[in-house]
């Protein structure tokens, strides 16, 4: 296996340009093994490495894959307009790896959402060939019936889709509340769905994806954590 000098391996893990992690090493910000390195040009293997800098420990990660507890009031959107982006709620370093959400929340929806830096999984995550269940719970300005329930079920028609979108199952949970499980990832589709069904979605939450889910993680809204190989297995 190669070695990696330390200023790339700082550069490829999102701490700034090479220029900078050059002088964070000199300056004496970063340590491998306890020990502190001040020479830029020591290399290291990068299969299970840890650094410190800034006195915070980090594994080094070729790619990362992230869990976030979504707030209301921040925007997926690469170029947030109206409220801050969720990359604001992660490490500045993630956004110079150029992590970016796995699909969308809207801006009001709280709950899971996935990020990572790796292409080829956000682009197969993203696929609309690819049928991961994900479970909504939904408030609900009208009190949820029992008929409500029957036409998520059965399917409801969408302006703008050829065929009625059905939910692969739904539940009350209480007269507000409402548990969706949708295998699509259309604009807004749990909204428009209880919209088109004559109710109207007060507020929504995103609790699991796959087998992935939020109380699994223990994360409060706002918090965030690396995710495993074994917890991305789950996401199918
Ligand atoms: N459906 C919606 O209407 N909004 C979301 O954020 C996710 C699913």
């Amino acid at each position: 296996m190669s070695k990696m000098s330390l200023d790339r391996i700082l550069q490829s893990q999102g701490f700034g340009t090479r220029k900078w992690c050059r002088e964070l090493i000199a300056d004496g910000e970063v340590a491998v093994g306890g020990e502190v390195i001040t020479d830029y040009r020591a290399g290291f293997e990068t299969a299970g490495l840890s650094f410190t800098i800034f006195d915070e420990t980090w594994d080094y990660r070729e790619h990362v894959y992230i869990a976030l507890n979504k707030p209301a009031n921040f925007e997926c959107s690469r170029k947030p307009s109206h409220h801050p982006g969720v990359l604001t709620l992660l490490p500045e370093q993630f956004t110079w790896r150029d992590v970016q959400p796995v699909g969308r929340l809207d801006h009001d929806t709280t709950g899971l959402l996935l990020m990572s830096d790796d292409g080829a999984f956000i682009h197969a995550q993203s696929s609309p060939r690819r049928h991961v269940p994900k479970l909504y719970t939904a408030t609900t300005h009208a009190p949820v019936t029992d008929a409500l329930v029957q036409q998520l079920l059965g399917g409801v028609q969408l302006h703008d889709e050829p065929a009625p979108l059905a939910a692969v199952s739904c539940k009350k949970l209480d007269e507000h509340r409402i548990e969706i499980v949708l295998e699509q990832g259309k604009y807004h589709q749990v909204k428009r769905m209880l919209a088109a069904a004559g109710n109207h979605c007060e507020a929504l939450q995103r609790t699991m994806i796959g087998r992935l889910s939020l109380d699994g993680l223990g994360l409060e809204e706002g918090e965030w954590t690396f995710l495993e190989a074994d917890q991305l297995a789950l996401l199918v």
